[in-house]
């Protein structure tokens, strides 16, 4: 691979990178763009993100960037020496060329003011210390001190430096190993991966909110079951979400045994992954089954029931979510998908009615394709006649649902008479039997009794006012 990339960035790209350039030069202060921008343009892929190192005071330059093109206003960071801003459709970053120098007593190093090539030398992974000159003499010559190129061609994670160092000083760098692997789809070179399993302990020095984001560019990557594997096997998992790690094992009875649910659930996220970019339905994949080790029985006449898995699941999906910090909108999201998992598929146990389908249409609302997304992935069975049969009934479901939507529109229910109307009518009083009779008229709906519409519910009011006096 040549070692100048100047043929594969855009000609947008270039002339910001030229206008930057120009502001560098009157300042007569080096810079150079670093980092996953010139990976991922060796991987073809043009991102929005650039970071540049400055060798030198990169506020002030951000701050002479400012007073020439016509930039956002930066944000400045004085403490980390970098400040980042806007430009067309670009987010750049500006950081001092820095070393860290950590003491493992302190979790925050002391950060001192260095040359390019030292200033690569801190970063994570070979990958990641490339740096591309903008000169116009050299625009585009990569600089490539610790062989990135290679290990971008090999698909290789490894440290700069000495791996075991380099996570115990930052041990984010383990979670971001892993996030790499899987976004990338590249190995963890050996010794790498042992200085994971080996000092993995120090996770916990990290803050909960940046572990969960790195995992979710886990969750969020094409196939998120080699991050989570990896996540497990370096005893990483088990530090943030150990009721996961706790539904590996298949327990066998007599001729009984049952899934592991450990591997099965990664089958599910790695199916919905295919239909989805989602961050909220691919946690909901993940927590649809947290349940089962938990509420697991075997009986001798039907093996193995895991009842009740929904609901205990919807609980420990709250805790766990709040503790890994997610939002309460995602929270609220992923309980309501775990709690209903098990009713589309349920359903044709009995016969489909429409009064059924109309309660989980009402149920689920806006998320009912979402939950449907969930039911398709979660048939995982290794046996073909089995998945035949499932498919069959999920097409069911999902035909009948179309059917009952289009008449009765249940997905945006609305009782069809309001609060006001009711105490008009029947002159009423507000206060609690106004909620009664507006449940009153839900459960006709929902039963099919009357149709989702005005003038039917206030007649079957009328004729069934008795049962208000
Ligand atoms: P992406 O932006 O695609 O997530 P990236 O590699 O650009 O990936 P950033 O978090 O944007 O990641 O960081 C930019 C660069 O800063 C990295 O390429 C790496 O060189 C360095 N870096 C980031 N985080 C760390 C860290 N914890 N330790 C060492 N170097 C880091
Ligand atoms: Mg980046």
């Amino acid at each position: 691979m040549t070692n100048s990339l100047k043929n594969l960035i855009h000609p947008d790209i270039k002339h910001v990178l030229d206008e930057i350039y120009q502001v560098s030069r009157n300042q007569k202060i080096q810079i150079y763009v670093v980092g996953g921008f010139v990976r991922d343009l060796i991987l073809n892929k043009s991102g929005k993100d650039i970071d540049f190192v400055v060798i030198g005071d990169a506020i002030e330059f951000t701050q002479n960037i400012h007073n020439t093109l016509p930039v956002s206003e930066p944000v400045f960071f004085p403490k980390f020496g970098t400040a980042m801003l806007q430009y067309k459709n670009y987010h750049l970053e500006f950081v001092n060329a820095r070393e860290e120098l950590y003491d493992p007593s302190s979790r925050k190093p002391e950060v001192v003011q260095t040359d390019l090539l030292s200033d690569l030398s801190r970063r994570d992974f070979t990958i990641n210390t490339l740096a591309m000159d903008i000169t116009p003499k050299d625009f585009g010559k990569i600089i490539d001190p610790y062989n990135g190129i290679s290990d971008i061609k090999d698909k290789i994670i490894r440290t700069p430096l000495e791996p075991e160092k380099t996570f115990s000083d930052d041990p984010l760098r383990m979670m971001r190993a892993i996030r790499f692997a899987t976004t990338l789809n590249f190995k963890i070179e050996t010794i790498t991966l042992n200085a994971i399993n080996n000092v993995s302990q120090r996770l916990e020095i990290i803050s909960q909110e940046r572990i969960t984001d790195e995992f979710n560019k886990i969750l969020m990557s094409p196939q998120p079951s080699i991050g989570l594997e990896l996540l497990d096997s370096c005893n990483l998992l088990n530090q943030f979400i150990p009721e996961f790690v706790n539904a590996k094992g298949i327990e066998q009875k007599f001729e009984h045994h049952h899934k592991d649910v450990f591997y099965h659930t990664l089958q599910v996220i790695d199916q919905i992954s295919l239909q989805t970019d989602k961050l909220h339905l691919r946690l909901a994949a993940l927590f649809h089954d947290i349940a089962k080790p938990k509420t697991k029985r075997f009986s001798e006449e039907t093996g193995w029931t895991f009842h009740g898995h929904e609901v205990v699941g919807e609980k420990m999906t709250s805790s766990i979510l709040k503790r890994m910090k997610y939002s309460n909108e995602i929270l609220n999201y992923v309980k309501k998908i775990v709690r209903l998992h098990l009713r589309p598929m349920a359903l044709v146990n009995e016969e489909v009615t429409d009064s059924a389908i109309r309660r989980l249409l009402f149920l689920a609302g806006e998320d009912f394709e979402d939950l449907m997304v969930l039911c398709r992935a979660d048939i995982t069975s290794k046996n073909p006649k089995k998945v035949k049969k499932y498919l069959k009934n999920y097409e069911i479901v999902v035909k009948k649902a179309i059917e009952v939507e289009k008449r009765d529109h249940m997905r945006a229910f609305k009782s069809p008479v309001d609060g006001n109307e009711i105490m008009q009518k029947f002159n009423l009083e507000p206060g609690p039997i106004i909620g009664k009779i507006k449940k009153f008229i839900e459960e006709a709906i929902l039963e099919g009794t009357i149709p989702n519409e005005h003038d039917a519910a206030f007649e079957y009011l009328l004729k069934n006012r008795a049962c208000f006096k």
